[in-house]
């Protein structure tokens, strides 16, 4: 829900989803964002400040006509470097202040106890409730606000709704049967409110769009098929590129065989030896990419000379660190946790769009590794009792 930014604009009753709002900016306000999706969880600072914008310097000044005979104005941050400056700073902000509180809650919030969902027993922590009920939310690592999330789940089960299937039913005893038996002990991932508890949506925002955008469905089936299901395949087709070169593989894990065999990095090694948690991994790959980037080892800083900087051929350039990395062992040598890097929020942010090096922690998600299956944990929120039946109703 959300209200008209402008001011000016006599629709007093919120608009309730995205489609509505995106048809009334264009109807109304002539005014069309692009990829305006992106700015999901941020949307009211966001439309906030293009509003205000509009109204002070007039629409011909602040979008541009895509067509002549357009009627509406596009606001495109591919286009407009204001756009896409707003969008980062917001963006920025916004996830510099929810790992803040994330923090304050770690230190405080988490001591605090609570009784379990399911059960009479109050908790120290939430142990109790992924051991005795088998319900996983995800790791403290990756929730924030996680008393409003578990507050928004209490209530609906104090409705008598059902967290997974979302139905309701007329009293606790058969909502507890019901729970049981279909093994529904977990949250319904197509939900969307959850969103703004995983830290993930933060990081990239904009990944979960495809459902607030088009959120009426025949079926839950439809719905489905058009969510996660989608996306996991975009993300499989995705190449991933080598953190030192433009070279591309087909999978993550031969993208960090081939760093490990050509160029001695060996990115689950470091994460182990320097015991990463999956902060400090974004961090490092975020890192390590965006030195590349600008041509510097990300390891003793070397920069590129500027003899290979005037080559013509991009190829030509890219080999320089190749070849040093080659010579210099470099490679193999991550900067030690002292470095300022590491604590640098901006390196939380993707430097690549869709990088299939920060899913590593979904494909390790097998192991017994605590500090695996974060990221896209939400996805399949444990259940190990439904290993074998149920199989259609794992997301
Ligand atoms: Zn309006
Ligand atoms: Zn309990
Ligand atoms: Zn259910
Ligand atoms: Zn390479
Ligand atoms: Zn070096």
């Amino acid at each position: 829900m959300i209200h008209c930014p402008f001011s000016t604009c006599d629709l007093t009753e919120p608009l309730t989803n995205s489609t509505s709002l995106v048809i009334h900016l264009k109807d109304a306000h002539k005014i069309v964002f692009k990829n305006i999706h992106h700015m999901f969880i941020l949307l009211e600072r966001y439309l906030n400040h293009w509003a205000k914008e509009i109204e002070a310097k007039g629409l011909e000044k602040v979008g541009i006509k895509e067509n002549e005979d357009d009627e509406h104005y596009i606001i495109d941050p591919a286009v407009s470097t204001a756009d896409r400056t707003l969008r980062d700073e917001i963006q920025r902000e916004k996830l510099n202040e929810i790992l803040k509180v994330q923090e304050k809650e770690r230190n405080e919030d988490a001591k605090q106890k609570r009784k379990c969902l399911f059960c009479k027993n109050i908790c120290e922590n939430r142990q109790h409730m992924f051991g005795e009920h088998n319900f996983n939310i995800g790791l403290p690592d990756n929730l924030v606000n996680v008393n409003e999330f578990l507050d928004m789940l209490e209530a609906k089960l104090t409705g008598l709704q059902c967290l997974y299937c979302e139905k309701t039913f007329t009293s606790p005893a058969v909502l507890r049967k019901h729970m049981r038996k279909k093994k529904h002990f977990k949250i319904s991932a197509r939900n969307r409110l959850y969103d703004q508890f995983y830290v993930i949506n933060y990081l990239e925002p904009g990944k979960n769009w495809e459902n607030f955008e088009h959120d009426r469905y025949d079926s839950d089936d439809d719905r489905r098929d058009d969510s996660w299901a989608d996306w996991d395949e975009a993300l499989e087709e995705e190449n991933t590129k080598c953190l030192f070169e433009d070279a591309f593989f087909n999978t993550a894990q031969s993208a960090r065989d081939h760093m490990k065999e050509t160029h001695g990095f060996d990115l689950e090694g470091e994460r182990h030896r320097l015991g990463l948690d999956f902060y400090q991994t974004i961090t490092l790959i975020n890192y390590v990419r965006r030195q590349t980037m600008l041509g510097v080892c990300f390891s003793c800083l070397t920069r590129r000379p500027q003899t290979v900087d005037n080559m013509e051929e991009e190829e030509e350039r890219g080999e320089w660190l190749v070849k040093h990395l080659r010579e210099s062992g470099c490679g193999a040598k991550v900067p030690s946790m002292e470095t300022d890097f590491w604590k640098d929020p901006q390196f939380l942010l993707p430097i690549l769009e869709n990088d299939p090096l920060l899913m590593i922690f979904g494909e390790e998600e097998s192991d017994d590794e605590p500090e695996g299956g974060i990221a896209f944990e939400k996805l399949s929120l444990s259940d190990h009792e439904s290993d074998d039946e149920d199989e259609d109703e794992i997301i």
